[in-house]
């Protein structure tokens, strides 16, 4: 039982909800409880504008030859934070210009079933809100593919296998995508069968076919987050992390926890 019950019981829960508890609960509280501005990143507008680009271009107001002159006459419109080196602008700027370059998906072989659409559902009365970024219909095969894009990298081993130190990213993204596939099947009777996570940075697919056995054990997962919150009553920082304090928290700048830490910039 927590002192926020009233605003917990009325609160709408999502991934991004439930992974801000798992990252630090504290930055929970900050955000959904205190209801706090959060800082934009760096990571968040490049993110923001391939998104933008990406779904222009399914929708047909973009074409292929486009991508590259709409990317450069927006990048530092969109992109206004600070990056964390002086090389690192440059260098996600160039892995963004080369992917929109280098495309060769092309829209006219799918159907879109549905972009960036929020929809909410009521889950053991628990109310969820999950915002896929592309539905699409394969024309040539009739499979439906749940796609989001990524701009992050997944680093892999020289044998193609996830290196160690990202597996936990490539699962939270897994999770991600089976809870949303999961609720288009419930909302939208849309029938996932295939989910495709789209490296942009580096022009790369990870794809796992879709299994009710996975959403289910993924639904658990964030049903037991959503019961911990409501139990949760200290809400405490989890500082473990400077890198992710000083540059990537959302509430940031109202945290008194955060150790301002000038981290060696790394590029996620
Ligand atoms: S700055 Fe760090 S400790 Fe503070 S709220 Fe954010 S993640 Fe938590």
């Amino acid at each position: 039982m927590s002192d926020y019950d009233f605003i917990i019981d009325n609160m709408k829960f999502s991934y991004s909800n439930i992974s801000t508890f798992e990252t630090c609960a504290y930055a929970w509280k900050l955000t959904y409880i205190d209801t706090l501005k959060r800082e934009p990143n760096f990571f968040a507008e490049f993110g923001t504008l391939c998104h933008d680009i990406l779904e222009k271009y399914f929708k047909g107001e973009l074409d292929l030859f486009n991508l590259p002159n709409y990317y450069e006459k927006h990048f530092y419109e969109v992109v206004q934070s600070i990056s964390l080196s002086g090389t690192m602008t440059q260098n996600y700027y160039d892995a963004g210009y080369d992917f929109f370059t280098n495309i060769d998906i092309n829209p006219d072989d799918f159907e879109i079933l549905e972009s960036e659409l929020k929809t909410s559902s009521i889950w053991n009365g628990i109310e969820l809100v999950v915002k896929p970024d592309i539905v699409l219909k394969e024309k040539s095969t009739g499979k439906i593919i749940l796609m989001d894009y990524k701009t992050s990298i997944i680093k892999k081993n020289k044998n193609g296998s996830i290196a160690k130190s990202d597996i936990d990213k490539l699962n939270g993204y897994k999770k991600q995508l089976f809870l949303y596939a999961f609720f288009l099947s419930q909302n939208q009777k849309t029938k996932i069968e295939e989910i495709r996570l789209w490296f942009i940075r580096n022009n790369t697919f990870e794809i796992f076919q879709y299994t009710e056995k996975e959403a289910i054990e993924t639904l658990n997962w964030f049903m037991k987050i959503v019961a911990k919150i409501k139990e949760e009553e200290k809400f405490i920082a989890n500082i473990s992390n400077p890198f992710f304090c000083n540059n990537l928290c959302g509430v940031r700048m109202s945290c008194e926890f955060r150790i301002q830490n000038p981290e060696k910039a790394s590029e996620s």
